[in-house]
């Protein structure tokens, strides 16, 4: 059957990716429709009940920056929030929530049921309809035809996903869920490059048979004996419009145990029925998120890993294991879980697992993240090779936003690796590729100074305003944020002290020596031990050149006291990092002809033009990230470019 509507942009697959697609194209205005296997799996967590983390809470920053579900929904859900790296500096400070994957899931769906131009639909997508070299829908199991002018795919694990469990295997999305085969091969028939890869998840316990008294209690932020008792972190810049803390439900804590010489030993003993050593499974794992056998192999010195239990949620007796993701046999996980301390006659609820899917090579994507063969056809989330819940949100957002600027006939939105993680993000899948899932970390953007968790808001929510993404209440707490921090900045700015007018004594106390010359509070802002707290301790209209004491302002909320006192303490690194983004934009951003023959172009080397024939990258930039591609390769063809070849 033909379904008689006919719409915008379809997006398949409901989890991470394709809720944050669905979203932010009908926010958008695009008539969309989500098409995924179960309503009730909308949003599941697929492994640990975790949103955020170092880059990762970059990424839930901004995706919540532009008006996505994930940091409102984290807020709703969130039963222990931590701020990560909270004593280094502000770029790589980072928020970490444990989520009730139960709430969780809730506040998705019901952001996903209340959103308007937004239909839902449950049903496995087959088949893709292709004419030309154009998609124009998707077909289901059942033989529903819907037609649409664009489609978002994030099927996740799911394309031909097999489980391992020692040297068991079965076919499967997720553990629960069926696996997308029928459409895996139709994306091998229309010859899109793919690949092979696997993550893995450890067996769940039930706490009831855990003996916490032997383990270390890791209460969350803001709790009873956590760091700064009384005040729990919020991770949405909309939170303090919702009563801030107030949207959290009881907080919980975390515990940890750890493994021993026995467990090692026990895990050494099934090397041989391990899927991953005896060649089972031929995908390739994250090394930086791997599982324990493959810790006890590789660090073979270490005596002892820590392992995190963390709640699954409130109304749950259900334990995550955070360390033992594991593919063993079930005898071997029965063994290991027990011989850790507290886990004794601990019983496993689910056992662990790892699973192999196929992923298409994100090189083969243009950078709005439409691929390259098929027009309209869009890919985001796990299906681009990368691992993660907040990766696949923020890709989701990205290729549901250019689906419906396609719909409107407008030009895709290429956020910056200077403005964005989610420019480093999509930078890097499509011009390096992936050899293993791909996950953030701070390190990977080289202009992390500017790009901070605190100013997602103010690096993005304009852009997200301008193409509909950002409804009023929003972009009402939003200029008044940025108005205040621009009015108290300036404020600050003409407001000047000299040692006249401030007493020694005062002077003392609040800047911790007397001032030599006259300073405004800017100025002294900028110095390390002086926090706007104090600055503010002093009277200014009585001490100060400027009778605008903040008294008569009103209090400042402490986002825009936070965002004052990282402009000053910081300017003069920002603005360093602000001149190297403007030298290297010229370069960053010259296209490259479409059509150029990279074979013509003699003075590179054949590697080179091989290499650059195969990416054909859209800009300049790209193209000086591509491995293979060296600085003196990128000079050629710049002049190349210069004389009009
Ligand atoms: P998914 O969350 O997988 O969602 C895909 C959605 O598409 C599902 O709703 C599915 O039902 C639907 N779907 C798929 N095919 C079709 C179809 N043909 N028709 C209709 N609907 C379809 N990440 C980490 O960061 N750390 C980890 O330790 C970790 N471990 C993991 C362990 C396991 C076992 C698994 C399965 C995942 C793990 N992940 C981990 C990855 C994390 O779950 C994913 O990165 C994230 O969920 C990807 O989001 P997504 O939206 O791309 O896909």
């Amino acid at each position: 059957m033909l379904y008689p509507q006919e719409f915008d942009v379809i997006v398949v697959g409901g989890g991470h990716a394709g809720t944050e697609a669905a979203l932010a194209a009908a926010r958008m205005g695009s008539k969309t429709l989500l098409l995924t296997h179960n309503i009730e799996t909308l949003g599941q967590m697929s492994c640990n009940p975790s949103i955020g983390g170092i880059g990762k809470g970059h990424l839930v920053k901004e995706v919540d920056a532009l008006g996505g579900a994930m940091a409102l929904a984290t807020d709703e859900g969130g039963i222990q929030f931590r701020i990560l790296n909270s004593s280094k500096g502000p770029a790589v400070r980072a928020t970490r929530a444990q989520a009730d994957r139960i709430l969780y899931k809730a506040a998705i769906r019901r952001m996903l049921e209340n959103q308007p131009n937004l239909w839902l639909f449950q049903q496995a997508v087959d088949d893709l309809m292709v004419e030309g070299d154009r998609v124009v829908g998707a077909v289901t199991q059942v033989g529903i035809r819907f037609r649409s002018r664009t489609v978002v795919l994030t099927a996740g694990t799911f394309l031909d996903g097999k489980i391992h469990v020692g040297l068991n295997n079965y076919a499967a999305g997720r553990a629960g869920d069926p696996p997308a085969v029928s459409l895996s091969a139709r994306l091998k028939e229309l010859k899109l490059p793919q690949g092979r890869l696997k993550t893995g998840t450890p067996p769940r316990l039930d706490g009831r048979s855990i003996d916490f008294s032997k383990c270390t209690e890791q209460p969350g932020d803001g709790m009873p004996g956590g760091v700064n008792e009384g005040t729990v972190p919020v991770f949405s810049f909309m939170a303090h419009a919702y009563g801030g803390a107030a949207m959290h439900p009881k907080q919980m804590p975390c515990w940890i145990t750890h493994t021993n010489e026995r467990t090692h030993e026990i895990i050494r003993s099934g090397f041989d029925r391990s899927p991953m050593f005896t060649g089972k499974i031929e995908g390739v794992g994250p090394r930086y998120c791997p599982s324990v056998e493959d810790k006890i192999n590789r660090f073979a010195d270490k005596d002892s890993h820590q392992i995190f239990l963390e709640p699954e949620g409130l109304t749950t007796h259900e334990f995550y294991p955070n360390g033992i993701s594991t593919s063993l046999p079930f005898d071997i996980q029965y063994d290991l879980v027990r011989s850790m301390p507290g886990l004794e006659n601990a019983h496993i609820l689910r056992p662990g697992y790892a699973i192999e899917y196929d992923y298409f090579d994100p090189r083969s994507l243009k950078s709005s993240f439409e691929t390259r063969q098929i027009q309209g056809l869009f890919f985001a989330g796990q299906i681009n090779g990368t691992t993660g819940y907040e990766e696949a949100a923020a890709q989701g957002l990205f290729a549901g936003i250019n689906a419906a600027l396609q719909c409107r006939g407008e030009a895709a939105w290429l956020p910056g690796r200077d403005e964005a993680y989610l420019g480093v993000l999509v930078d890097d899948l499509i011009t390096k590729g992936v050899t293993e899932p791909y996950r953030m970390f701070t390190s990977r953007a080289e202009f992390r100074l500017q790009l901070r968790e605190d100013n997602a808001d103010m690096r993005l929510t304009e852009a997200g305003r301008r193409m509909g993404l950002v409804d009023d209440a929003r972009w009402d707490a939003f200029s008044r944020k940025r108005d205040a921090v621009s009015r108290e900045t300036e404020r600050l700015k003409a407001t000047w002290v000299n040692p006249r007018s401030l007493p020694a004594a005062e002077s003392e106390r609040v800047l911790g020596k007397s001032i030599e010359h006259e300073y405004n509070l800017f100025e002294l802002l900028r110095r390390p031990d002086v926090s706007y707290a104090n600055l503010m301790s002093m009277d200014d209209g009585k001490y100060a050149s400027n009778d605008v004491s903040r008294e008569t302002l009103g209090p400042l909320s402490e986002p825009v006291v936070e965002q004052v006192e990282i402009a000053a303490k910081y300017s003069g690194y920002i603005d360093r990092q602000k001149d190297e983004v403007e030298r290297a934009a010229h370069f960053e951003k010259l296209r490259l002809p479409p059509d150029l023959d990279y074979m013509q172009v003699t003075a590179l080397s054949i590697e080179a033009r091989q290499v650059l024939s195969r990416h054909r990258p859209e800009t300049l930039g790209h193209a000086s990230r591509i491995t293979g591609i060296t600085p003196a390769s990128i000079s050629l063809l710049m002049v190349h470019l210069k004389k009009g070849g």
